[in-house]
């Protein structure tokens, strides 16, 4: 059982992240919010707040090592050790390959690789101490590979072999590491894609759920349910699993 119920979830001001956040303070933790801007992140905090959850906002760029450090010993202290990390700050920098910068493949590979390897190792050790802990890291459906994303897909496919590696280190001192692998869900980063092809967003849509077999787009709160299971103290037995929540079969 955990000796303390602390989360930090990454890129929480919106979105994914937004709706993790939200879910896990229902469910009983004391969550640390992480984004670039924490004042983005104030608005989410006041709600789990008003609901009588306790939460920070910590403004972090999750590719900068001190940063990183410095924000997690923030959140112990004033939260208490995290033992639940949420790896879910993204973006994306979609082009064909030859159109593909080398900065447009760096940066993707920065914040979704090195992001969640600093915020794992900054985290783990507390996870250790206490016997218990939770990493879940947001994969993608673009794994498998997606046209335009070169480079996120191979971030994405990266993390899965990242989690599966944390699962076989971390698995004896009661650590589990999972993936949660979305499909199309409406943020504002399946706006930012509508935009680049020149489609309303509910155009976009409308299109992208006619190919999904549950027959609708996904939600923020889809991909927080399945964060709030593998983050349960119940489901100390699943680890190292990729969970694709698309509305139909993948991988
Ligand atoms: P989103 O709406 O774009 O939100 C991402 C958040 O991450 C933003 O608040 C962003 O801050 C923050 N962020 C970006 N770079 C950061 C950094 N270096 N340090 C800290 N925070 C940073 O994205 P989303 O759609 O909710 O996606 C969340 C996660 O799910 C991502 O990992 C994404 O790849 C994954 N995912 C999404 C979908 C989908 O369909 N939406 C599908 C599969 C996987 P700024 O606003 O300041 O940039």
């Amino acid at each position: 059982m955990p000796g303390s119920r602390v989360a930090i979830v990454t890129g929480a001001a919106r979105g994914i992240g937004a709706a993790v956040a939200r879910r896990l303070a229902a469910d009983g933790l004391a969550i640390g919010l992480l984004d670039l801007d924490s004042a983005a992140c104030e608005p989410v905090v006041q709600d789990i707040r008003a609901a009588g959850g306790r939460a920070i906002a910590v403004g972090a760029d999750v590719v900068d090592e001190d940063v990183v450090e410095a924000a997690v010993a923030r959140v112990t202290d004033e939260l208490g050790a995290p033992t639940v990390l949420v790896n879910n700050a993204g973006i994306i920098r979609d082009h064909l390959l030859f159109r593909m910068s080398v900065a447009d493949w760096d940066s993707v590979m920065e914040v979704h690789l090195r992001g969640a390897f600093l915020m794992s190792r900054a985290v783990q050790g507390h996870m250790v101490t206490a016997g218990f802990g939770r990493i879940v890291n947001l994969s993608s459906g673009s794994a498998l590979g997606n046209r335009g994303q070169a480079n996120y897909s191979a971030a994405k496919a990266g993390l899965q072999g990242f989690t599966k590696t944390l699962a076989l280190e971390l698995g004896r001192f009661g650590v589990t590491a999972n993936a949660v692998a979305p499909g199309f869900i409406e943020t504002e980063m399946t706006a930012e894609t509508a935009e680049r092809v020149g489609l309303s967003f509910e155009d976009f849509t409308a299109r992208a759920a006619e190919d999904i077999p549950v027959g609708r787009t996904g939600h923020p709160d889809d991909i927080a349910h399945c964060v709030s299971f593998f983050v349960s103290p119940e489901a100390g037995f699943v680890s190292g699993q990729v969970l694709y929540a698309a509305g139909g079969p993948r991988g």
